[in-house]
């Protein structure tokens, strides 16, 4: 199959050849025939599939193939998106995709000046890509209209459940005229993602690229257990022992993610980080800066990474682990992206062997552990609490997760799995 033989347009298979993609991928398989159709979708599909352009390309050809009136645009797409990075991407895609089409879009996120968006606004969009809360924002103040809208997309559905926003998408959907086509695309699925489904969803098709809650076999996923102190060292020696030029780092806090690029600045691996206290434009120009090439390491939290599409990352390291063990498969979906292989690289400590455990169960497999020589975990030291993490009060919008009690014991290790269940030094090993 090929993106002629799905029924897309001249001018669509034009700007796909421009942008080198000679056949569609799985999810676009699946959805682009689907979407043209006029169906509306739930679809499973991890970040990295390509799934951007399976709702996109449809879209502009819906879109494309009635009359518009350049002066007098409504917003017919919306496309609602949970962080401004991959709102900015979304828009991204528009123009890249509709590059010989008149259709015009507009990108609405906090953060930055709303007066520049409004202007934009006045000249009309036919496509708008938005976070909620800045979209209900323009809608109060009277300049963004919903009532033309003929197709909503809810991308990253999970994430965007995740970050407390349903009380604005509900709000939003109140909006919309009651007669559209709906998409909602997530990596995951919860109860909530399936109850908010099923309030607005009619008769969907359903598409599922990869298996819920998995991650892709093209990504190798190593834990290395080690003690908490030696981590930044361990991190350093992974970069430098392969050669590693472009790492996305993960950690839990924005204070963490400060730190830690800082020190790898000073061990000599150049680095910036990014994160929700960061300005758009240094969030901007941090991730500008680590696709050139000009930082070798960017260290993320999940809010701040989330979405990021940075073609062909090789190197994924979780300095820390996530508190929520999806955002596990979010974080190493960030490489292996679009059919390219790629690893994913945990840092352990003892502390976060119950967040291991979460993982591996939702994963439904044990992780290769790796002890590198020099950095063998210390068996004297214990357990102790995260901070901001399952041994406190929940996080504000993430919603409870089962089982709090056992997590709340410092040391969680007896109902996961063994920490010292591994062997070799320096070599893998499997456990
Ligand atoms: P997404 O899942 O939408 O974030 O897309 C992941 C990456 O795959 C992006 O860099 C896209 O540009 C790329 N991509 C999407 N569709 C294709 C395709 N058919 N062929 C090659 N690359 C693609």
């Amino acid at each position: 199959m090929t993106f002629e033989t799905i029924g897309l347009s001249g001018e669509l298979l034009k700007a796909l050849a421009d942008h080198g993609y000679t056949k569609p991928t799985p999810v676009q398989l699946q959805a682009i025939p689907l979407v043209l159709q006029g169906s509306d979708i739930l679809a499973g599909s991890q970040t990295g599939t390509g799934k951007t352009a399976s709702f996109m390309l449809p879209i502009l050809q819906i879109l494309s193939a009635k009359e518009t009136n350049q002066n007098k645009r409504a917003i017919r797409a919306l496309v609602l998106a949970p962080t401004r990075e991959l709102a900015a991407q979304v828009n991204e895609s528009v123009k890249t995709y509709g590059k010989y089409l008149p259709l015009r879009s507009s990108v609405v996120v906090g953060g930055v000046n709303i007066k520049s968006q409004a202007k934009d606004l006045r000249d009309g969009a036919d496509i708008l890509v938005a976070t909620p809360g800045r979209l209900l924002d323009l809608v109060t103040q009277g300049i963004v209209h919903l009532s033309q809208v003929e197709v909503l997309v809810l991308d990253e559905a999970d994430r965007m459940l995740d970050m407390g926003f349903i009380r604005d998408i509900r709000k939003i959907l109140a909006l919309l005229p009651k007669k559209r086509q709906n998409l909602l695309f997530s990596a995951t699925f919860s109860d909530e993602i399936k109850q908010l489904a099923d309030g607005f969803l009619k008769s969907p098709k359903m598409i599922e690229v990869t298996k819920r809650n998995t991650t892709t076999d093209l990504v190798t996923q190593v834990i290395y257990p080690v003690d908490r102190v030696k981590k930044r060292a361990l991190l350093s020696h992974l970069i430098s022992s392969k050669n590693s030029q472009q790492v996305l780092v993960f950690t839990r806090t924005k204070h963490g993610a400060n730190r830690l690029a800082q020190q790898l600045c000073d061990d000599g691996i150049s680095s910036v980080a990014i994160h929700g206290n960061k300005s758009q434009s240094a969030r901007t120009k941090a991730l500008a800066d680590f696709k050139q090439g000009f930082v070798r390491v960017l260290v993320a939290t999940d809010i701040a990474a989330r979405g990021l599409d940075i073609s062909q990352l090789p190197f994924v390291v979780n300095f820390e682990l996530p508190n929520v063990p999806e955002d596990y498969v979010h974080r190493i979906g960030r490489t292996g992206r679009a059919g390219c292989t790629g690893e994913a690289a945990s840092l352990v400590c003892i502390d976060e062997d119950k967040l291991l455990y979460d993982i591996e169960r939702l994963l439904k497999r044990g992780l290769e552990k790796v002890v590198i020589a020099g950095f063998e975990p210390d068996p004297s030291i214990k357990a102790e609490p995260i901070p901001n993490g399952r041994m406190q009060k929940p996080q504000r919008n993430r919603p409870p997760q089962g089982n709090q009690g056992n997590r709340n014991q410092p040391n969680g290790r007896s109902s996961g799995p063994s920490r010292f269940n591994f062997r070799t030094q320096g070599k893998s090993g499997s456990r």
